[in-house]
């Protein structure tokens, strides 16, 4: 769905990603993870277009992002290109960022109402339908501090998922929650990798990505260090950095 190459990223002169590449294939859990301040949330914010770039290329399901400007400053040329690429990668974010003065269920409702145009009643259906299967459907008509920060988070993964995605970005979905709401947001998790669900997650839940993922990567300092798959990347670790990254977060 999503596919990044030789992505270079700078905050003036920090240069935090250094030439990364990254995909999402269809159906695909892919999870990125490494030290604080590697860029992993960077990589997923370049994803569906939150942060410019200085070069590489994202496509998207094969498009090309049309840039404007050169290498120094370039920003996305067609917002209607940005609103397509937006609306199919929805992101959850670490901190659930519900809207606070609505409930659950308008909260839910919003984008695909006021972004996408969709039908109320129709929305309305489906927003019932993911409130469901997060397991907080009879939250719909709380206000998200009535809600523990498990349950906050699921209603964030059921408004992503209401946005009907074709793929959704997690950064670091499950380290604001203590252990045990933890595990409730988890298992969310893993019933959409089950599903076939496209996603890119950052984690700092190794015990995650090795469960759910098809693909990790490993960034260490804006580069990629080493990937593979979850049971050769975690069980033989080829480099040093991340033997030395592995046994910190035992
Ligand atoms: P963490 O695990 O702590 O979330 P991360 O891997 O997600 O870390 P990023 O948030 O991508 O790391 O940050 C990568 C680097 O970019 C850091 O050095 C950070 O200080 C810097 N950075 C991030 N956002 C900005 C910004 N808006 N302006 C300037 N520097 C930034
Ligand atoms: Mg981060």
């Amino acid at each position: 769905v999503i596919e990044i190459h030789d992505l270079h990223k700078r905050y003036g002169s920090l240069e935090v990603l250094k030439g990364v590449d990254i995909s999402a294939p269809v159906g695909g859990v892919v999870s990125l993870i490494g030290s604080s301040g590697s860029g992993k949330s960077t990589l997923l914010r370049c994803c569906n277009l939150l942060e410019d770039s200085q070069q590489g290329e994202i496509l998207f399901k094969g498009e090309p992002v049309q840039w404007h400007g050169d290498g120094l400053s370039r920003r996305p040329a067609d917002p209607k290109q940005v609103l397509r690429i937006r609306t199919n990668l929805s992101m959850v974010f670490q901190q659930f960022n519900l809207w606070s003065h609505m409930t659950i269920l308008q909260n839910v409702m919003e984008a695909p109402v006021t972004v996408l145009g969709r039908d109320r009643a129709e929305v309305e259906q489906s927003a019932h339908a993911y409130l469901v299967k997060v397991g907080i459907g009879d939250k719909a008509n709380a206000f998200p501090a009535q809600l523990s920060g498990g349950q906050q988070q699921r209603a964030a993964i059921a408004r992503a998922l209401c946005m009907e995605p074709e793929a959704l970005l997690f950064d670091e979905p499950t380290s604001a929650l203590d252990p045990e709401l933890e595990q409730e947001v988890v298992r969310v998790i893993k019933d959409l990798a089950r599903e076939g669900r496209t996603m890119l997650i950052v984690t700092h839940d190794m015990k995650l990505a090795a469960d759910v993922s098809d693909h990790v990567v490993f960034l260490h300092q804006g580069l990629i260090e080493e990937e593979g798959a979850p049971d050769r990347l975690f069980g033989a670790p080829k480099s040093e950095r991340l033997r030395g990254f592995l046994s910190a977060t035992q």
